[in-house]
Protein backbone atom coordinates (compact mmCIF):
# COMPACT_ATOMS: atom_id res chain seq x y z
CA UNK A 1 0.00 0.00 0.00
CA UNK A 2 3.03 1.87 0.59
CA UNK A 3 3.86 2.59 -3.35
CA UNK A 4 0.64 4.29 -3.49
CA UNK A 5 -0.14 7.85 -2.15
CA UNK A 6 -4.36 8.99 -1.52
CA UNK A 7 -5.37 12.69 -2.47
CA UNK A 8 -8.21 13.36 -0.70
CA UNK A 9 -10.26 17.08 -1.10
CA UNK A 10 -13.54 18.03 0.27
CA UNK A 11 -16.75 19.86 -0.36
CA UNK A 12 -18.76 20.77 3.14
CA UNK A 13 -22.08 22.08 2.95
CA UNK A 14 -23.51 23.82 6.17
CA UNK A 15 -26.75 25.26 6.60
CA UNK A 16 -26.67 28.66 8.08
CA UNK A 17 -28.29 29.28 11.09
CA UNK A 18 -30.54 32.48 10.06
CA UNK A 19 -33.65 32.66 11.39
CA UNK A 20 -35.11 33.33 7.92
CA UNK A 21 -34.07 31.93 4.15
CA UNK A 22 -32.11 32.93 1.81
CA UNK A 23 -34.30 35.10 -0.16
CA UNK A 24 -37.78 34.75 1.68
CA UNK A 25 -38.75 35.10 5.06
CA UNK A 26 -39.59 31.86 5.28
CA UNK A 27 -38.38 30.21 8.78
CA UNK A 28 -35.13 27.95 8.17
CA UNK A 29 -36.23 25.94 11.51
CA UNK A 30 -35.79 22.01 10.88
CA UNK A 31 -38.13 19.72 11.82
CA UNK A 32 -41.42 21.08 10.66
CA UNK A 33 -44.86 19.54 9.24
CA UNK A 34 -43.76 18.81 4.97
CA UNK A 35 -44.90 22.16 2.85
CA UNK A 36 -45.46 24.23 6.03
CA UNK A 37 -42.06 26.63 5.56
CA UNK A 38 -42.89 27.57 2.02
CA UNK A 39 -44.26 30.46 0.40
CA UNK A 40 -44.52 31.65 -3.23
CA UNK A 41 -40.85 32.67 -3.84
CA UNK A 42 -39.19 29.35 -2.36
CA UNK A 43 -41.33 27.49 -4.14
CA UNK A 44 -40.88 29.23 -7.06
CA UNK A 45 -44.40 30.60 -8.24
CA UNK A 46 -44.12 32.39 -11.57
CA UNK A 47 -43.61 36.34 -11.41
CA UNK A 48 -42.02 35.99 -7.72
CA UNK A 49 -38.78 37.47 -7.27
CA UNK A 50 -35.43 36.95 -4.70
CA UNK A 51 -34.13 39.27 -2.61
CA UNK A 52 -31.06 38.41 -0.62
CA UNK A 53 -31.07 37.96 3.01
CA UNK A 54 -28.39 39.84 4.51
CA UNK A 55 -27.45 37.85 7.35
CA UNK A 56 -26.52 35.15 4.57
CA UNK A 57 -23.86 37.06 4.05
CA UNK A 58 -22.82 38.19 6.85
CA UNK A 59 -22.32 34.65 7.99
CA UNK A 60 -20.30 33.69 4.73
CA UNK A 61 -17.73 36.86 5.45
CA UNK A 62 -17.58 35.84 8.96
CA UNK A 63 -16.62 32.47 8.01
CA UNK A 64 -14.40 33.20 5.17
CA UNK A 65 -12.50 35.48 7.78
CA UNK A 66 -12.23 32.58 10.13
CA UNK A 67 -10.49 30.33 7.82
CA UNK A 68 -7.82 33.26 6.94
CA UNK A 69 -9.71 34.09 2.68
CA UNK A 70 -9.83 36.96 1.32
CA UNK A 71 -13.03 38.49 0.66
CA UNK A 72 -14.28 39.12 -3.02
CA UNK A 73 -15.59 42.91 -2.32
CA UNK A 74 -17.26 42.57 -5.82
CA UNK A 75 -19.28 39.20 -5.87
CA UNK A 76 -22.27 38.05 -7.23
CA UNK A 77 -25.34 35.75 -7.51
CA UNK A 78 -25.56 32.89 -10.74
CA UNK A 79 -27.67 30.45 -11.25
CA UNK A 80 -26.57 26.70 -11.70
CA UNK A 81 -29.42 25.28 -14.09
CA UNK A 82 -29.93 21.47 -13.76
CA UNK A 83 -33.29 19.63 -13.10
CA UNK A 84 -34.73 17.62 -10.29
CA UNK A 85 -37.85 17.49 -8.64
CA UNK A 86 -37.31 18.99 -5.66
CA UNK A 87 -35.45 21.98 -7.44
CA UNK A 88 -38.92 23.87 -8.19
CA UNK A 89 -37.13 27.00 -9.91
CA UNK A 90 -35.21 23.97 -12.30
CA UNK A 91 -32.12 26.67 -11.44
CA UNK A 92 -30.22 26.49 -8.18
CA UNK A 93 -28.61 30.66 -7.18
CA UNK A 94 -25.69 29.68 -6.30
CA UNK A 95 -22.20 31.51 -6.81
CA UNK A 96 -20.02 30.63 -9.57
CA UNK A 97 -17.09 32.83 -10.61
CA UNK A 98 -16.91 35.46 -7.81
CA UNK A 99 -17.53 33.06 -4.74
CA UNK A 100 -17.44 35.18 -1.73
CA UNK A 101 -14.35 34.26 0.12
CA UNK A 102 -11.06 32.83 -1.75
CA UNK A 103 -7.80 31.44 -0.79
CA UNK A 104 -8.22 30.21 2.86
CA UNK A 105 -6.78 27.98 4.67
CA UNK A 106 -7.12 25.70 8.11
CA UNK A 107 -4.51 24.48 9.56
CA UNK A 108 -4.35 20.61 11.09
CA UNK A 109 -2.25 18.26 12.47
CA UNK A 110 -0.24 15.72 9.77
CA UNK A 111 -0.28 11.70 10.69
CA UNK A 112 2.89 12.56 12.28
CA UNK A 113 1.96 15.49 14.16
CA UNK A 114 3.78 18.21 12.46
CA UNK A 115 1.59 21.20 11.09
CA UNK A 116 -0.02 21.30 7.73
CA UNK A 117 -2.14 23.74 5.75
CA UNK A 118 -5.53 21.85 3.97
CA UNK A 119 -6.09 24.98 1.49
CA UNK A 120 -9.46 26.43 1.21
CA UNK A 121 -10.09 27.22 -2.68
CA UNK A 122 -13.48 29.22 -2.04
CA UNK A 123 -16.56 29.42 -0.08
CA UNK A 124 -19.54 30.25 -1.72
CA UNK A 125 -23.34 31.05 -0.72
CA UNK A 126 -25.90 29.35 -2.46
CA UNK A 127 -29.64 28.28 -1.71
CA UNK A 128 -30.58 24.47 -0.04
CA UNK A 129 -33.12 22.06 -2.33
CA UNK A 130 -36.02 20.43 -0.77
CA UNK A 131 -36.32 16.58 -0.09
CA UNK A 132 -37.72 13.93 -1.65
CA UNK A 133 -39.51 11.62 0.81
CA UNK A 134 -39.73 8.11 -1.29
CA UNK A 135 -42.51 5.75 0.31
CA UNK A 136 -41.13 2.92 2.26
CA UNK A 137 -43.89 0.65 0.72
CA UNK A 138 -42.89 1.86 -2.92
CA UNK A 139 -44.20 3.73 -5.26
CA UNK A 140 -44.94 7.26 -3.88
CA UNK A 141 -42.59 9.70 -3.42
CA UNK A 142 -43.58 13.21 -2.20
CA UNK A 143 -41.89 16.75 -2.23
CA UNK A 144 -41.01 18.55 1.30
CA UNK A 145 -40.19 22.04 0.14
CA UNK A 146 -39.36 23.33 3.55
CA UNK A 147 -35.68 23.01 2.75
CA UNK A 148 -35.61 24.39 -0.56
CA UNK A 149 -33.91 27.85 0.25
CA UNK A 150 -32.07 27.24 3.40
CA UNK A 151 -29.10 29.65 3.19
CA UNK A 152 -25.80 27.38 2.30
CA UNK A 153 -22.25 28.14 2.30
CA UNK A 154 -19.80 25.62 0.53
CA UNK A 155 -16.53 25.19 1.99
CA UNK A 156 -14.12 23.45 -1.25
CA UNK A 157 -10.86 22.60 -0.35
CA UNK A 158 -7.89 21.83 -2.51
CA UNK A 159 -7.03 18.19 -2.43
CA UNK A 160 -4.56 18.35 0.07
CA UNK A 161 -5.34 15.78 2.53
CA UNK A 162 -3.00 12.45 2.40
CA UNK A 163 -5.41 10.44 4.85
CA UNK A 164 -8.48 9.64 6.41
CA UNK A 165 -6.85 10.90 9.42
CA UNK A 166 -6.33 13.63 7.92
CA UNK A 167 -9.81 14.26 6.76
CA UNK A 168 -10.97 13.51 9.99
CA UNK A 169 -8.84 16.48 11.63
CA UNK A 170 -9.71 18.85 8.53
CA UNK A 171 -13.42 18.46 9.34
CA UNK A 172 -13.78 18.09 13.01
CA UNK A 173 -11.45 21.81 12.88
CA UNK A 174 -14.05 23.18 10.26
CA UNK A 175 -16.96 22.31 12.46
CA UNK A 176 -15.22 23.31 15.50
CA UNK A 177 -14.62 26.77 13.68
CA UNK A 178 -18.21 27.29 12.25
CA UNK A 179 -19.67 26.53 15.77
CA UNK A 180 -17.43 29.03 17.68
CA UNK A 181 -18.41 32.01 14.91
CA UNK A 182 -21.99 30.68 15.74
CA UNK A 183 -22.65 30.75 11.65
CA UNK A 184 -24.03 26.87 11.61
CA UNK A 185 -25.33 24.81 14.29
CA UNK A 186 -23.18 21.87 12.40
CA UNK A 187 -25.64 19.36 13.50
CA UNK A 188 -24.73 16.38 11.27
CA UNK A 189 -27.66 14.13 12.35
CA UNK A 190 -29.53 17.15 10.62
CA UNK A 191 -27.96 17.13 7.47
CA UNK A 192 -26.51 21.05 8.69
CA UNK A 193 -23.21 19.74 7.93
CA UNK A 194 -22.56 17.57 5.36
CA UNK A 195 -19.43 16.49 2.79
CA UNK A 196 -18.62 15.57 -0.77
CA UNK A 197 -15.65 13.48 -0.12
CA UNK A 198 -13.41 13.46 -3.51
CA UNK A 199 -10.75 10.92 -3.34
CA UNK A 200 -8.22 9.33 -5.70
CA UNK A 201 -5.16 7.40 -5.57
CA UNK A 202 -1.78 7.24 -7.19
CA UNK A 203 1.55 5.67 -7.37
CA UNK A 204 4.17 7.90 -5.62
CA UNK A 205 5.80 10.44 -8.11
CA UNK A 206 3.05 9.69 -10.40
CA UNK A 207 0.55 12.57 -11.88
CA UNK A 208 -2.96 12.32 -9.46
CA UNK A 209 -5.44 9.64 -10.34
CA UNK A 210 -9.12 10.23 -11.52
CA UNK A 211 -11.20 10.90 -8.90
CA UNK A 212 -14.50 9.51 -7.54
CA UNK A 213 -16.69 11.74 -5.41
CA UNK A 214 -19.00 9.80 -2.36
CA UNK A 215 -21.67 12.77 -1.96
CA UNK A 216 -23.59 14.13 1.16
CA UNK A 217 -21.99 12.10 4.20
CA UNK A 218 -23.13 13.19 7.73
CA UNK A 219 -21.34 11.75 9.79
CA UNK A 220 -17.79 11.33 11.01
CA UNK A 221 -17.57 7.58 11.45
CA UNK A 222 -19.15 6.75 7.90
CA UNK A 223 -16.56 9.40 5.92
CA UNK A 224 -14.07 6.84 8.01
CA UNK A 225 -15.46 3.97 6.88
CA UNK A 226 -16.49 4.76 3.88
CA UNK A 227 -12.43 6.38 2.99
CA UNK A 228 -10.96 2.97 4.28
CA UNK A 229 -13.23 1.10 1.66
CA UNK A 230 -12.99 3.36 -1.07
CA UNK A 231 -9.25 3.59 -0.48
CA UNK A 232 -8.96 -0.03 -0.49
CA UNK A 233 -10.95 -0.23 -3.74
CA UNK A 234 -9.01 2.03 -6.10
CA UNK A 235 -5.95 0.89 -4.67
CA UNK A 236 -7.08 -2.93 -5.60
CA UNK A 237 -8.01 -1.50 -9.48
CA UNK A 238 -4.40 0.22 -9.45
CA UNK A 239 -2.21 -2.84 -8.57
CA UNK A 240 -4.42 -4.96 -11.28
CA UNK A 241 -3.37 -2.83 -14.20
CA UNK A 242 -6.91 -1.34 -14.19
CA UNK A 243 -7.61 2.88 -14.02
CA UNK A 244 -10.23 4.15 -11.66
CA UNK A 245 -13.03 5.78 -13.80
CA UNK A 246 -14.28 8.76 -12.62
CA UNK A 247 -18.06 8.47 -10.99
CA UNK A 248 -20.37 9.79 -8.10
CA UNK A 249 -20.66 7.43 -5.85
CA UNK A 250 -23.09 6.79 -2.64
CA UNK A 251 -21.90 5.16 0.80
CA UNK A 252 -24.21 1.90 1.17
CA UNK A 253 -24.76 1.85 5.17
CA UNK A 254 -26.36 -1.52 5.03
CA UNK A 255 -23.59 -3.62 2.64
CA UNK A 256 -20.88 -1.33 4.13
CA UNK A 257 -19.62 -0.57 0.76
CA UNK A 258 -20.01 2.53 -1.96
CA UNK A 259 -22.35 2.19 -4.85
CA UNK A 260 -22.47 4.21 -7.99
CA UNK A 261 -24.65 6.98 -8.27
CA UNK A 262 -23.41 8.47 -11.67
CA UNK A 263 -20.51 8.00 -14.26
CA UNK A 264 -18.89 11.09 -14.50
CA UNK A 265 -17.50 11.35 -18.13
CA UNK A 266 -17.59 15.34 -18.21
CA UNK A 267 -18.00 17.89 -15.87
CA UNK A 268 -21.87 18.56 -16.03
CA UNK A 269 -23.14 21.33 -18.17
CA UNK A 270 -24.84 23.58 -15.58
CA UNK A 271 -25.10 26.44 -18.15
CA UNK A 272 -24.04 29.43 -15.08
CA UNK A 273 -24.91 32.33 -15.61
CA UNK A 274 -25.40 35.81 -13.61
CA UNK A 275 -28.76 35.63 -11.76
CA UNK A 276 -30.75 38.42 -13.52
CA UNK A 277 -33.36 39.03 -10.52
CA UNK A 278 -30.60 39.90 -7.96
CA UNK A 279 -28.15 42.80 -7.78
CA UNK A 280 -24.50 42.15 -7.21
CA UNK A 281 -23.25 42.29 -3.77
CA UNK A 282 -20.43 44.86 -2.97
CA UNK A 283 -19.24 44.95 0.39
CA UNK A 284 -16.98 47.87 1.78
CA UNK A 285 -13.70 47.30 3.31
CA UNK A 286 -15.47 49.01 6.34
CA UNK A 287 -18.28 46.03 6.48
CA UNK A 288 -15.70 43.28 6.27
CA UNK A 289 -13.38 44.90 8.99
CA UNK A 290 -16.61 45.34 11.18
CA UNK A 291 -16.64 41.52 10.72
CA UNK A 292 -13.02 41.11 11.24
CA UNK A 293 -13.15 43.21 14.30
CA UNK A 294 -16.03 41.22 16.02
CA UNK A 295 -14.72 37.82 15.76
CA UNK A 296 -14.87 35.53 18.76
CA UNK A 297 -12.17 34.07 20.03
CA UNK A 298 -11.45 31.33 17.46
CA UNK A 299 -10.22 27.55 18.45
CA UNK A 300 -6.42 27.80 17.68
CA UNK A 301 -6.57 30.97 19.93
CA UNK A 302 -8.52 29.40 22.45
CA UNK A 303 -5.74 26.83 22.57
CA UNK A 304 -2.95 28.96 22.78
CA UNK A 305 -4.75 30.84 25.83
CA UNK A 306 -5.53 27.43 27.78
CA UNK A 307 -1.93 26.83 27.66
CA UNK A 308 -0.37 29.64 29.55
CA UNK A 309 -3.97 30.36 31.69
CA UNK A 310 -4.85 27.00 32.62
CA UNK A 311 -0.88 25.25 32.10
CA UNK A 312 -2.39 22.57 30.15
CA UNK A 313 -0.23 20.78 27.55
CA UNK A 314 -0.81 21.41 23.64
CA UNK A 315 -2.50 17.97 23.63
CA UNK A 316 -5.22 18.71 26.37
CA UNK A 317 -5.77 22.29 24.89
CA UNK A 318 -6.51 21.03 21.44
CA UNK A 319 -8.94 18.31 22.96
CA UNK A 320 -10.96 20.99 24.64
CA UNK A 321 -11.42 23.49 22.43
CA UNK A 322 -11.97 21.35 19.99
CA UNK A 323 -15.46 21.54 20.37
CA UNK A 324 -17.39 24.23 21.58
CA UNK A 325 -19.73 21.93 23.65
CA UNK A 326 -16.29 21.24 25.41
CA UNK A 327 -14.71 23.90 26.35
CA UNK A 328 -18.16 25.69 27.20
CA UNK A 329 -18.42 23.08 29.68
CA UNK A 330 -14.75 23.47 30.86
CA UNK A 331 -14.66 26.89 31.19
CA UNK A 332 -18.27 27.31 33.33
CA UNK A 333 -16.83 23.76 35.18
CA UNK A 334 -13.54 26.13 36.04
CA UNK A 335 -15.40 29.10 37.11
CA UNK A 336 -16.92 27.02 39.62
CA UNK A 337 -14.61 24.89 40.96
CA UNK A 338 -11.52 26.87 40.29
CA UNK A 339 -9.38 23.22 39.22
CA UNK A 340 -8.48 23.37 35.63
CA UNK A 341 -6.50 20.47 35.92
CA UNK A 342 -9.63 18.05 37.36
CA UNK A 343 -11.93 19.58 34.80
CA UNK A 344 -9.67 18.93 32.44
CA UNK A 345 -8.92 15.23 33.03
CA UNK A 346 -12.54 14.46 33.52
CA UNK A 347 -13.30 15.09 30.14
CA UNK A 348 -10.36 14.47 28.06
CA UNK A 349 -10.33 10.82 29.76
CA UNK A 350 -13.63 10.42 31.72
CA UNK A 351 -16.24 12.20 29.57
CA UNK A 352 -14.52 11.33 25.89
CA UNK A 353 -14.38 7.21 26.53
CA UNK A 354 -18.08 7.49 27.67
CA UNK A 355 -18.87 9.26 24.13
CA UNK A 356 -17.38 6.89 22.47
CA UNK A 357 -18.68 4.15 23.86
CA UNK A 358 -22.75 5.30 23.68
CA UNK A 359 -21.36 6.63 19.71
CA UNK A 360 -22.23 10.16 20.97
CA UNK A 361 -21.28 13.96 19.56
CA UNK A 362 -20.42 16.26 21.84
CA UNK A 363 -23.15 18.46 21.74
CA UNK A 364 -25.60 15.43 22.82
CA UNK A 365 -23.77 15.91 26.23
CA UNK A 366 -26.84 16.41 28.76
CA UNK A 367 -25.10 17.89 31.75
CA UNK A 368 -23.31 21.35 31.70
CA UNK A 369 -20.33 22.87 33.91
CA UNK A 370 -22.29 23.03 36.52
CA UNK A 371 -22.65 19.53 37.05
CA UNK A 372 -19.04 18.39 36.59
CA UNK A 373 -17.83 21.37 38.60
CA UNK A 374 -20.71 19.87 41.04
CA UNK A 375 -18.33 16.73 41.12
CA UNK A 376 -15.28 17.77 41.35
CA UNK A 377 -15.97 19.54 44.32
CA UNK A 378 -17.64 16.57 45.98
CA UNK A 379 -14.30 14.80 45.47
CA UNK A 380 -11.73 17.36 46.37
CA UNK A 381 -13.88 17.66 49.64
CA UNK A 382 -13.78 13.52 50.30
CA UNK A 383 -17.24 13.12 49.95
CA UNK A 384 -17.15 10.74 47.14
CA UNK A 385 -13.59 8.86 45.59
CA UNK A 386 -12.94 9.93 42.24
CA UNK A 387 -13.42 6.44 41.30
CA UNK A 388 -17.32 7.15 42.41
CA UNK A 389 -16.47 10.29 40.39
CA UNK A 390 -16.57 8.48 37.17
CA UNK A 391 -19.77 6.44 38.30
CA UNK A 392 -21.54 9.27 38.93
CA UNK A 393 -20.31 10.89 35.36
CA UNK A 394 -21.99 7.81 33.99
CA UNK A 395 -25.06 8.05 35.99
CA UNK A 396 -25.38 11.86 34.56
CA UNK A 397 -25.09 10.31 30.75
CA UNK A 398 -28.68 8.31 31.48
CA UNK A 399 -29.96 11.23 31.93
CA UNK A 400 -31.87 13.75 29.89
CA UNK A 401 -31.07 17.46 29.39
CA UNK A 402 -34.56 18.49 31.18
CA UNK A 403 -34.24 16.02 33.91
CA UNK A 404 -30.47 16.68 35.17
CA UNK A 405 -29.77 15.97 38.52
CA UNK A 406 -27.05 17.65 41.02
CA UNK A 407 -24.41 15.05 41.63
CA UNK A 408 -25.18 15.34 44.94
CA UNK A 409 -28.69 13.63 44.78
CA UNK A 410 -27.36 11.36 42.93
CA UNK A 411 -24.64 10.03 45.25
CA UNK A 412 -27.48 10.30 48.28
CA UNK A 413 -29.70 7.81 46.85
CA UNK A 414 -27.11 5.70 45.11
CA UNK A 415 -25.98 5.50 48.48
CA UNK A 416 -22.18 6.10 47.14
CA UNK A 417 -21.34 8.76 49.88
CA UNK A 418 -17.49 7.96 50.54
CA UNK A 419 -16.69 6.27 54.23
CA UNK A 420 -14.59 8.51 56.38
CA UNK A 421 -15.81 6.92 59.57
CA UNK A 422 -12.30 5.77 61.18
CA UNK A 423 -13.67 3.32 63.01
CA UNK A 424 -15.29 1.53 60.06
CA UNK A 425 -12.27 1.79 58.23
CA UNK A 426 -10.21 -0.33 60.58
CA UNK A 427 -12.84 -2.59 60.71
CA UNK A 428 -11.83 -3.22 57.04
CA UNK A 429 -8.57 -3.14 57.37
CA UNK A 430 -8.32 -5.47 60.19
CA UNK A 431 -10.24 -8.25 57.93
CA UNK A 432 -8.17 -7.41 55.17
CA UNK A 433 -5.14 -7.76 56.32
CA UNK A 434 -6.00 -10.93 58.15
CA UNK A 435 -7.23 -12.60 55.47
CA UNK A 436 -4.03 -11.90 53.66
CA UNK A 437 -1.06 -12.84 55.49
CA UNK A 438 1.19 -13.22 52.66
CA UNK A 439 0.98 -9.94 51.47
CA UNK A 440 1.43 -9.21 54.64
CA UNK A 441 4.82 -10.80 55.14
CA UNK A 442 6.28 -9.58 51.69
CA UNK A 443 5.27 -6.00 52.53
CA UNK A 444 7.15 -6.45 55.59
CA UNK A 445 10.21 -7.97 53.35
CA UNK A 446 10.32 -5.05 51.65
CA UNK A 447 7.54 -5.67 48.74
CA UNK A 448 5.95 -2.07 48.73
CA UNK A 449 3.94 -3.16 46.13
CA UNK A 450 1.97 -5.42 48.12
CA UNK A 451 0.54 -2.08 50.12
CA UNK A 452 -1.45 -1.16 46.66
CA UNK A 453 -2.94 -4.79 46.63
CA UNK A 454 -4.30 -4.72 50.37
CA UNK A 455 -5.92 -1.51 49.35
CA UNK A 456 -7.51 -2.48 45.88
CA UNK A 457 -8.68 -5.52 48.44
CA UNK A 458 -10.04 -2.89 50.72
CA UNK A 459 -11.44 -0.83 47.76
CA UNK A 460 -13.33 -3.96 46.72
CA UNK A 461 -14.53 -4.32 49.92
CA UNK A 462 -15.91 -1.54 50.50
CA UNK A 463 -17.32 -0.96 46.93
CA UNK A 464 -15.07 1.73 45.90
CA UNK A 465 -16.54 4.10 49.18
CA UNK A 466 -13.59 3.94 51.49
CA UNK A 467 -11.57 7.40 52.10
CA UNK A 468 -8.30 6.28 49.80
CA UNK A 469 -5.90 8.77 52.04
CA UNK A 470 -7.60 7.16 55.30
CA UNK A 471 -7.05 3.51 53.81
CA UNK A 472 -3.51 4.24 53.47
CA UNK A 473 -2.64 5.81 56.90
CA UNK A 474 -4.98 3.00 58.84
CA UNK A 475 -3.33 0.23 56.57
CA UNK A 476 0.24 1.56 57.19
CA UNK A 477 -0.47 2.05 61.01
CA UNK A 478 -2.13 -1.40 61.43
CA UNK A 479 0.87 -2.73 59.84
CA UNK A 480 3.32 -1.23 61.55
CA UNK A 481 1.85 -3.27 64.23
CA UNK A 482 2.02 -6.52 63.53
P1 LIG B 1 -16.81 19.47 -9.01
O1 LIG B 1 -17.40 20.77 -8.62
O2 LIG B 1 -17.22 18.99 -10.34
O3 LIG B 1 -17.05 18.40 -7.99
P2 LIG B 1 -14.09 20.54 -8.60
O4 LIG B 1 -12.99 20.65 -9.58
O5 LIG B 1 -14.66 21.79 -8.07
O6 LIG B 1 -15.22 19.61 -9.19
O7 LIG B 1 -13.48 19.69 -7.41
C1 LIG B 1 -14.21 19.40 -6.30
C2 LIG B 1 -13.35 18.81 -5.20
O8 LIG B 1 -12.54 17.75 -5.67
C3 LIG B 1 -12.40 19.77 -4.53
O9 LIG B 1 -12.63 19.71 -3.15
C4 LIG B 1 -11.02 19.25 -4.86
O10 LIG B 1 -10.15 19.42 -3.78
C5 LIG B 1 -11.27 17.78 -5.12
N1 LIG B 1 -10.33 17.17 -6.06
C6 LIG B 1 -9.94 17.64 -7.25
N2 LIG B 1 -9.10 16.79 -7.85
C7 LIG B 1 -8.95 15.71 -7.03
C8 LIG B 1 -8.20 14.49 -7.09
N3 LIG B 1 -7.46 14.16 -8.12
N4 LIG B 1 -8.31 13.65 -6.03
C9 LIG B 1 -9.08 13.95 -4.98
N5 LIG B 1 -9.78 15.08 -4.87
C10 LIG B 1 -9.74 15.96 -5.88
MG1 LIG C 1 -18.31 18.18 -6.45
ZN1 LIG D 1 -40.39 31.09 1.24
Amino acid sequence: MDEYEIVIGLEVHAELATKTKIFCNCPTEFGAEPNTHICPVCTAMPGTLPVLNEKVVEYAVKAGLATNCWIEQNSKNDRKNYFYPDLPKSYQISQFDKPLCNDGYIEIDDDEGNKKKIRILRIHIEEDAGKLNHSEHGGDTLVDLNRAGVPLIEIVSEPDMRSKGEVDRYLRSLKSILECIEVSDCKMQEGSLRADVNISVHKKNAPFGNRCEMKNMNSFKTIQAALEYEINRQIDICKNGGTVEQETLRWDDAKAQTVVMRNKENAQDYRYFPDPDLVAIKLSDEYIENIKNNLPELPEKKKARYMTEFELSEKDAKNLTSSKHLSKIFEDAVEICKNAKAAANLIIFDIARILNDKELEEEEIPFTGKELASIIKLIEDGTISSSIGKKVLEELFTLSKENMKDPKEIIEEKGWVQVSDENVIKEVVSKILAANPGSVADYKSGKTKAMAFLVGQAMKETKGKANPQMLNKIFAEEIDKI
